[in-house]
């Protein structure tokens, strides 16, 4: 553990303490009633043993007696009371934890999300532990407070009572008989707060060891409820392929999980042969304490008791010591995850209150990670109220380029400018209100065919725009999806495919984006979707990228892409005739319709 180790752990608390208050203070509170709960219980019943042993006052009895009472159903009640807000929550912290991290994941640029360190920082950010990370962190804190608090109070009960029955009157009151019995206590202590700390980091090595394979059980677990997955492995016959390596994961995991559970169970062993030998001596000297009059036996009851309970709760701090170094990883990488910036954030930002022409000036990107360039040296103009397509073979660079139109990347050389400013300074909120695009990988949410559409938003509206694309439908009450909903209806491909389009042309937006809008539909809806393009989109400019160059002869400029450059422009008439790569595709594609 070093000082940044400290840091993270402090900084996660703070984070939390800062969103559920609560929680934090209800962790501190159990982790000092749980030890004083213990050391009360002794210290009262040591008094009463001498009370007894004495000869007692009636009236002192009840006292203990009441006081005992009294103490206990107070440490219980603040306990529970504790309880309830501190284990419960500790139930669903990993759920509270995903839903953070989820919300940040949809307000960041979109351009982490395709950044393998962000993605693996997000791996780990969700955590092995069933309490998620702020879950072990607490429960770390909690063992950790709990071990200074027995450190504090033993010494505060056990120094006076040891100092109070030194005398040199014989071997086993003098002092250095106490000084013997108190090292060997913390010498047996220590050596089990060591073997907690080695034990458990064994353990997490071992789990550290084969974190593929975690990783690999987490694949097939969602891969195993999905529908398209279990159609493709069934028709492919890859049942067996796929069988084998889970059991191959499967046999892994077992191995990795008897030999974490060994080192727990070794740590026992080494534990109970030290606490045992720490009974031992404790025993011994109050015992003989006792017997020979130098201790009343209550205060050799809770001289035992209380150094009994240090040692066990020395090897809770041994075993916090040997999870925190992993917490705090884990911490780390949930707040670098939570402190993830925007790329511009620095950037002043402007309202966009309407699209007229967006320029590209000489822009040349790479995704993420990735040494090859995808768009280079790419110089364009796109006025809004134009009809435009974009046309050329797949891995051209064309759904890259909507994407980068759209600002959903930041690093890329040259200058994209909207309306003369560029595309970095806008405020991509308002942006994108003045956009409406349908991608190729559109989501249709499993929610009612009403909610996918923007709220607000009339239902005669809704359905005048889904006729529009070529869906008649009778109710938006049906619920998209039997995943989600047992009376859902598994709408298919060409289906959703119109309702995104409708979704796309219902948004006031200045430009309508479509790419390769209509690859799930079938030829007749496609041919009408292309016929009634310019009523679809309300008149209003349209930008598309389509396969198929017979729909693109209706619009009135046609941008070709070659290898992440732009090779020809043109509308069809002067690319057809044009030697070129346009006039390739389009002849390839006449062939195969002869
Ligand atoms: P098109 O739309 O013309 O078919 P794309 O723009 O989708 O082509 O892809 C252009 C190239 O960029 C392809 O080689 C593709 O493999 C690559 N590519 C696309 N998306 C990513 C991504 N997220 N990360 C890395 N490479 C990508």
């Amino acid at each position: 553990m070093n000082k940044n180790d400290w840091l993270c752990i402090w900084l996660l608390l703070k984070d939390t303490y800062y969103k559920d208050k609560k929680r934090v203070i209800s962790m501190i509170v159990l982790a000092f009633i749980e030890v004083f709960h213990v050391y009360i219980g002794i210290f009262l019943l040591g008094n009463l043993v001498d009370l007894f042993s004495k000869g007692y006052s009636f009236e002192r009895v009840v006292t203990i007696v009441a006081a005992a009472f009294l103490f206990e159903y107070l440490c219980t009640f603040i306990q529970k009371e504790a309880q309830k807000y501190y284990d419960t929550k500790l139930d669903y912290t990993k759920d509270i934890e995903t839903k953070y991290m989820n919300e940040k994941a949809m307000e960041f640029d979109y351009e982490y999300l395709e950044e393998p360190e962000v993605a693996d920082l997000r791996y780990r950010s969700f955590g092995k532990s069933y309490y998620g990370i702020t879950g072990w962190c607490l429960m770390t804190t909690k063992s950790l407070i709990k071990g200074f608090f027995s450190i504090v109070i033993t010494g505060i009960v056990v120094s006076p009572m040891i100092i109070q029955n030194v005398n040199e009157d014989s071997f086993i009151s003098s002092r250095i008989c106490a000084i013997i019995l108190l090292g060997c206590v913390l010498l047996f202590t220590f050596l089990n707060y060591k073997a907690g700390i080695y034990y458990t980091r064994k353990a997490k090595e071992e789990i550290n060891r084969v974190e593929n394979l975690y990783n690999r059980k987490q694949y097939y677990l969602e891969k195993f409820s999905d529908i398209e997955f279990q159609k493709d492995i069934r028709i492919s016959s890859l049942q067996d392929t796929v069988l084998y390596d889970v059991n191959r994961m499967f046999d892994g995991l077992k191995e990795v999980e008897y030999e974490h559970g060994a080192c727990f169970i070794k740590r026992e062993h080494v534990g109970g042969v030290l606490v045992g030998l720490n009974c031992a001596l404790v025993y011994l000297y109050t015992g003989i304490s006792a017997f020979m009059g130098s201790m009343t036996v209550g205060s050799a009851l809770i001289l035992a008791s209380s150094i009994l309970q240090f040692s066990t709760q020395m090897v809770h701090l041994g075993a916090a010591f040997g999870n925190i170094k992993s917490a705090a990883m884990f911490a780390k990488d949930y707040l670098d995850f939570m402190g993830l910036k925007d790329k511009n954030s620095s950037c002043e930002i402007r309202d966009v209150n309407s699209i007229k022409k967006i320029e590209f000036d000489h822009v040349s990107f790479k995704y993420p990670d990735e040494q090859e360039y995808v768009l280079m040296d790419v110089c364009l103009t796109i006025d809004t109220d134009e009809t435009i397509a974009i046309v050329g073979q797949n891995g051209s660079g064309k759904t890259t380029l909507i994407k980068l139109l759209c600002g959903l990347y930041q690093d890329y050389e040259g200058q994209i400018k909207v309306d003369g400013v560029d595309l970095k300074k806008l405020n991509k909120e308002e942006y994108w209100k003045r956009l409406s695009i349908v991608f190729q990988d559109y989501n249709i949410l499993d929610f009612s065919i009403r909610e996918n559409f923007n709220e607000g938003e009339s239902d005669k509206n809704i359905f005048t725009a889904l006729k529009k694309s070529g869906l008649e439908i009778d109710s938006l009450d049906y619920k998209v999806g039997k995943n989600v909903y047992s009376d859902g209806i598994n709408f298919s491909g060409g289906e959703r495919q119109k309702m995104a389009i409708a979704r796309s042309i219902l948004k006031n937006a200045c430009a309508v984006i479509m790419d390769e809008p209509t690859a799930a539909l079938d030829p007749i809806a496609e041919n009408e979707i292309y016929r009634g393009f310019s009523n679809l989109i309300n008149g209003r400019g349209g930008i598309y990228i389509s396969h198929r160059l017979s729909s693109c002869q209706f619009c009135q400029k046609i941008i070709v892409f070659n290898g992440g450059k732009v090779v020809q422009q043109g509308n069809h008439e002067q690319l057809v005739k044009m030697e070129g790569d346009y006039q390739k595709l389009w002849n390839a594609q006449c062939q195969c319709y002869q």
